[in-house]
């Protein structure tokens, strides 16, 4: 049973080996940052990379009082071809002014810069690898994605070699391929199927549906299945719509909510979906995740009993007007 998780790999970066430079990976990184902020009082940060891990920790590096910019090379954040997501983020980190630049390669670390930003401090949040080296040398092969193939019992190409978690690949529900989104939920998930398989048992694990949520400072960003760019990358001819929404009844402090869905305009399956919300955009984003494993309809979606009372929800919930409006571009 292999479960030999990522690796933050910093090969790319020259002088990514120097003091002020960080990842945050385990236990020990965390301390060490830590140390670092306590004993240096570091006042200016770069962030290398604008997914989760690095928007989290640009977000505490704020709130312990340094000024802070986010490097990333590709033009969107979260890992997610989705430029509305990405102005969301951007607009609650320049409320706190930090600032985000997208488009960026970094290459090299320089003692008190990174690219033409100065700084004291460092984080990279970019790179995971996942380590197949022990599964390699057994003779267990790698899929497309770099992470380690298996079947639904989580069994590899070899015989009673099982693997599971950020090392390993998973089943995308959506695409109906095999994808590498590494996270908690699907590592525990796939986990006890390859434990209890590699005992002699016969348990199946589905797949995943992509479904994340981040906080970055008072907001949730969550998101499950394909964005409209993933959508169509992944051969359907995707359509959305986007709605702003109350968390629940203003006069019970509803809070400014955005979904926005995705599906397939040649059957109209949902595809996908994002909430972003200071309330209840966790529980509304794995509402769209259950519909997305049972390959709901949008149709379907939209005539869900889903609860309500003033101080939770609104009569319709943001997530059904957004269905709703999605049935129209239909
Ligand atoms: C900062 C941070 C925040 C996160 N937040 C979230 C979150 O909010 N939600 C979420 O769903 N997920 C989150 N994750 C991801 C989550 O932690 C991982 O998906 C999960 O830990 C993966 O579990 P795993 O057992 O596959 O790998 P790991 O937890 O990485 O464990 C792998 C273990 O194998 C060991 N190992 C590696 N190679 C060998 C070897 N050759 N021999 C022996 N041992 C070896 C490693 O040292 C490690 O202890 C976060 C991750 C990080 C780093």
């Amino acid at each position: 049973m292999i479960a030999t998780g990522t690796r933050c790999d910093t090969s790319a970066f020259k002088g990514a080996g120097q003091p002020h430079v960080f990842t945050l990976h385990s236990l020990a990184d965390a301390e060490r940052l830590r140390t670092f902020l306590r004993d240096k009082q570091p006042r200016r940060a770069v962030v290398v990379g604008a997914a989760y891990i690095g928007l989290e920790a640009a977000d505490a590096l704020r709130r312990n009082g340094l000024s802070v910019t986010v490097l990333e090379r590709s033009a969107n954040v979260l890992l997610r071809d989705d430029a509305r997501l990405t102005a969301a983020v951007r607009k609650v980190l320049e409320d706190h002014r930090v600032e985000l630049r997208c488009g960026v390669t970094v290459s090299s670390i320089e003692p008190d810069r990174v690219a033409d930003v100065p700084c004291d401090l460092v984080v990279v949040s970019c790179g995971l690898k996942p380590n197949v080296e022990i599964a390699t040398e057994a003779g267990v092969t790698a899929g497309r994605t770099g992470a380690i193939a298996t079947d639904d019992r989580m069994e590899t190409n070899v015989r009673g070699i099982y693997a599971a978690g950020d090392c390993a690949e998973a089943m995308h529900l959506v695409t109906g391929r095999p994808a590498y989104i590494p996270l908690g939920t699907s590592a525990n998930k796939a986990g006890r199927v390859a434990g209890a398989n590699a005992a002699g048992g016969r348990e199946r694990f589905p797949g995943i549906v992509g479904t994340s949520i981040v906080g970055v400072f008072h907001v949730g960003f969550a998101m499950t299945g394909l964005s409209v760019e993933q959508a169509r990358a992944a051969g359907f001819s995707p359509v959305s719509a986007r709605i702003e929404a109350r968390s629940r009844a203003k006069y019970f402090d509803g809070k400014k909510t955005t979904v926005e869905l995705v599906a397939d305009r040649a059957t109209g399956r949902l595809l996908g979906g994002t909430v972003v919300g200071e309330d209840g955009a966790a529980g509304r984003t794995n509402v769209i995740a259950t519909a997305l494993h049972a390959r709901m309809k949008v149709e379907d979606f939209e005539q869900l009993d889903l609860a309500y009372a003033p101080p939770f929800s609104t009569v319709w919930d943001p997530v059904l007007i957004a269905a709703q409006q999605l049935i129209k571009e239909l």
